[in-house]
């Protein structure tokens, strides 16, 4: 039985990121990894331009404008946004300008309407600008051509999406999603559209872990129940092994006589890296990795152990798998607990519930209800975990804990 944190870089250790790219269009790639770094051809600003409804003047003309000596200059253009500028503003000279248009030669200051007044094709400048400059966007003040935009490694969400289309890049590199075959062990299990009978338990865990694996970026392979018979297994194992990037199976990997993953993993050759960790819920984790690179995760067959698992081990393990280049190590704050925690302290121990914000600071509500391994339907709309570290047996309400949100 190892400690959590050294399991967590057990675990990362084995992990190789995927290198296979796909080039996909720019509506197709939320939420998937750039696989290699972006530039861009335009400067952006591409050119420059207004920051304000108003007019586009020369510096020089207006400095000394005050609202009781105004400086009046003829208008000889109007730039909407989306039209070229066809004319030289000469000393006297101004065009008026809307935000986002090109700025017109000669002019390199924007005065905003609110400080001027027009009268027919003359504008009065009624406040001298603060300094060259104001209210225009230069070309290439946010991004300079050709220089690093967007770098590989990181995730696709709309900020980078916007990137993307400033930059003309219709077409995308990004790492292919990982694949994880999943299946549930068990003589007692049976599908949720079967008959219940008397000693059988429905399998809830290859839903979870499906919609898991699922919002982690990656595609689930379900490959249904496999009864606890050896020969089953290890062709489902084989099989699993040869289909997916990662094999999650529950069940089977604890000590009873009818836990036969770990044994039959050593018999296929695989590496065994993990056989338990000092958690609870969740010790009878064994981690595998095969002579092709597959990783596999024998997960404990309790609904809460097996999410529990997810959340700390193999939530950072397909981050890392992704090809994302973050930490992939999980995010920890800090929050005030609301109801007390025990625990046996020999092991690092997990307490399911939910945390909110309540003025300005994190609180954990722990679920209602039992917080036992085998009760799955607490589970429902929690969305964090807090922890309570070895050699630690009881926390109070207004302690502060470690805790982690399970959906980010
Ligand atoms: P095991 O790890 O195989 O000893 O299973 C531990 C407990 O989890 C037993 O009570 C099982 O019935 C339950 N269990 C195992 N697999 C599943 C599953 N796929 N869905 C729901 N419960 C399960
Ligand atoms: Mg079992």
């Amino acid at each position: 039985m190892i400690p959590v944190k050294d399991a967590e870089a057990l675990i990362l250790s084995l992990v190789e990121p995927l290198t296979d790219k796909e080039v996909l269009p720019l509506e197709a790639v939320h939420g998937r990894i750039l696989a290699e770094p972006i530039t861009s051809a335009l400067d952006f600003p591409y050119w420059d331009n207004s920051a304000m409804d108003g007019y586009a003047v020369r510096f020089t003309d207006v400095k000394e404008a005050t609202p009781e000596n105004p400086i009046i200059l003829e208008i000889i253009e109007e730039i909407p946004a989306g039209n070229a500028p066809h004319k030289l503003i000469k000393t006297g000279q101004a065009a008026r300008i809307f935000t986002g248009a090109m700025m017109p030669e000669g002019a390199d200051t924007v005065i905003m309407q609110e400080n001027t007044e027009k009268q027919e094709n003359i504008v009065k400048i009624l406040q001298a600008p603060e300094k060259v400059g104001s209210f225009v966007r230069c070309q290439g003040d946010y991004y300079k051509a050709e220089n690093p935009l967007l770098s590989s490694g990181i995730c696709l969400n709309a900020p980078e999406i916007a990137v993307l289309a400033t930059a003309q890049c219709l077409r995308v590199p990004v790492y292919r999603r990982p694949q994880g075959v999943i299946f549930s062990t068990g003589n007692e299990l049976i599908s949720p559209d079967g008959s219940l009978q008397p000693g059988q338990i429905i399998d809830s865990n290859q839903y979870a872990l499906g919609a898991f694996i699922a919002q982690q970026g990656a595609i689930p392979l379900k490959m249904g129940i496999i009864p606890d018979d050896p020969s089953l297994l290890r062709t489902t194992i084989q099989r699993s092994v040869q289909q997916g990037d990662f094999v999650l199976s529950t069940g089977g990997v604890s000590v009873g006589d009818y836990d036969y993953i770990e044994g039959i993993l050593e018999e296929l050759g695989a590496h065994i890296a993990l056989r338990s960790v000092a958690i609870k819920p969740g010790k009878p984790l064994t981690v595998a990795k095969f002579p092709n690179g597959c990783l596999y995760f024998g997960i404990p067959g309790n609904p809460v152990s097996a999410l529990v698992t997810c959340w700390r081990f193999i939530k950072p393990a397909l981050k890392k798998l992704s090809g994302w280049a973050g930490d992939p190590t999980p995010q920890w704050l800090n929050a005030q607990l609301q109801q007390p925690l025990t625990s046996g302290g020999q092991r690092e121990t997990y307490f399911w519930g939910r945390l909110q914000i309540v003025a300005e600071d994190y609180q954990f509500f722990l679920a209602k209800g039992s917080q036992n391994s085998a009760n799955l339907i607490n589970l429902a709309q929690i969305n964090a975990l807090a922890v309570m570290p070895v050699g630690q047996t009881h926390l109070d309400t207004g302690e502060r804990v470690k805790a982690l949100f399970i959906d980010r």
